[in-house]
């Protein structure tokens, strides 16, 4: 038997063992963040590029809060197989819209673990001759890197913990959270959960 799938917003909340940032801190932060940008930016008019789906909540709110003309693009990405993925590989499945050559590009991301995906997208950003490439993450697990990754703008570092919310999901649920938090762990290991509960 398997953990029963949330039906409600209760029990999606009900899921959620500890939130780690709250959405008045992560709205905080992104004023912040929009500010800076629209400071180094002024003039340029920078096109915001974030990958699908997790970026979608904080590419809305950090576009909103950047107060210089911007343009948004999106990519759409699969990883290949978990040997591939190793080296970074991932397939584009959606490419974006406009040319980047001689643009001022930022690079939007929800969240950098190893650094695979950033590391392969800028090459693959970097080889249409931007302008300028820089990265802004709303989170970080610096301590998870595998490899570089440069980053520009940073929300807020993570601990080495799976988390949802904000953009980021748990077999495609969660994202509608606005706080950053932990899964219990009978949400995340059902099987385990129900084997022990069953022994007692
Ligand atoms: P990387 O290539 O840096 O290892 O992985 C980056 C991607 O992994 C993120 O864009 C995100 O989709 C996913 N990811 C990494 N850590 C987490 C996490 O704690 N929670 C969720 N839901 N996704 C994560």
């Amino acid at each position: 038997m398997t953990f029963p799938s949330p039906v409600s917003y209760t029990d999606l909340m009900g899921g959620i063992s500890e939130i780690l940032f709250s959405a008045e801190q992560i709205q905080a932060r992104v004023l912040e963040l929009g500010a800076a940008i629209s400071r180094d930016y002024v003039g340029c008019r920078p096109l915001l590029v974030g990958v699908l789906k997790g970026v979608f909540p904080f590419m809305a709110d950090l576009a909103r809060a950047i107060t210089i003309p911007v343009e948004v693009d999106f990519m759409a990405i699969a990883s290949y197989s978990a040997e591939s993925r190793q080296h970074g590989a991932v397939r584009i499945q959606k490419d974006l819209d406009s040319a980047i050559g001689g643009r001022h590009v930022l690079f939007v991301e929800d969240v950098v673990d190893t650094g695979l995906t950033l590391n392969y997208v800028l090459r693959n950003l970097r080889s249409r001759d931007p302008a300028t490439l820089q990265v802004c993450a709303m989170f970080d697990k610096g301590t998870r890197r595998l490899v570089r990754t440069p980053i520009h703008y940073k929300g807020f570092d993570l601990p080495d913990r799976f988390v949802v919310g904000y953009g980021l999901d748990y077999r495609e649920l969660y994202r509608n959270l606005p706080f950053v938090g932990l899964l219990k762990a009978d949400v995340l290991h059902p099987d385990e959960h129900t084997k022990k509960g069953s022994s007692k």
